[in-house]
């Protein structure tokens, strides 16, 4: 399945705010937004005004960017999420925040979105004690999703065992880190808006 392999930095410079899709060097003044706080390109730091249209695009881009996700697959996901009788903005992040890739992200099991990625599509994760190398894979409530046996004797999984941190771990999800599995306790709820749905559902809509 295709990936955005745009640079990373240069997609948050694009947007102009950290996306936070490195891990750990997002924290650090090694962040290409600390450094270098303005759009690439030859006309970067000119003043920019976007028309309603362009905050809009900005908007779809961002969460794109976040999630790592091309065109088709992220529209795709927006159908899906139009057609549900729920709100669709809400629906949206919650098919969003549903996909095993984020899952293994947000457990603290890969410090960003893209780490995660790579290592469902590796083969180190079951879902419901099944192999799953589907990073868009949507996971429901009730699932568990754990550390395949056979890989966490890899330096990766030892060193994520000893030095374990899931501060950031959201309500809807109870980890074991000494197992390294966790379960979906509920349906993902979505209280801090990284994204702003309402433009996306307009730009959709045009
Ligand atoms: Fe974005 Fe992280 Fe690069 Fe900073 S280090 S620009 S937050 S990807």
């Amino acid at each position: 399945m295709a990936r955005n392999l745009d640079p990373k930095c240069k997609q948050c410079r694009r947007e102009g705010e950290k996306l936070f899709l490195k891990g750990e060097r997002c924290f650090s003044p090694k962040c290409a937004i600390t450094r270098r706080k303005y759009r690439p390109g030859l006309h970067g730091m000119a003043r920019r005004r976007l028309s309603e249209y362009g905050i809009q695009l900005n908007e779809k881009q961002k969460a794109k960017a976040i999630y790592g996700m091309r065109e088709r697959q992220f529209r795709n996901l927006f159908e899906k999420a139009a057609k549900s009788k729920a709100n669709t903005g809400d629906k949206l992040l919650e098919l969003l925040e549903r996909r095993l890739d984020n899952v293994v992200f947000r457990m603290g099991l890969a410090p960003s979105r893209a780490l995660a990625r790579q290592l469902v599509s590796h083969g180190h994760f079951l879902v419901n004690d099944r192999a799953v190398d589907i990073p868009s894979f949507l996971v429901r409530e009730g699932d568990t999703v754990k550390v395949k046996e056979t890989k966490k004797k890899k330096n990766y999984f030892q060193e994520l065992m000893k030095n374990y941190k899931g501060a950031n771990l959201p309500p809807w999800l109870k980890v074991e880190p000494a197992m390294l599995s966790g379960r979906i306790v509920a349906l993902p709820a979505v209280t801090e808006r990284e994204i702003d749905t309402k433009a996306i559902i307009e730009l959709y809509s045009k």
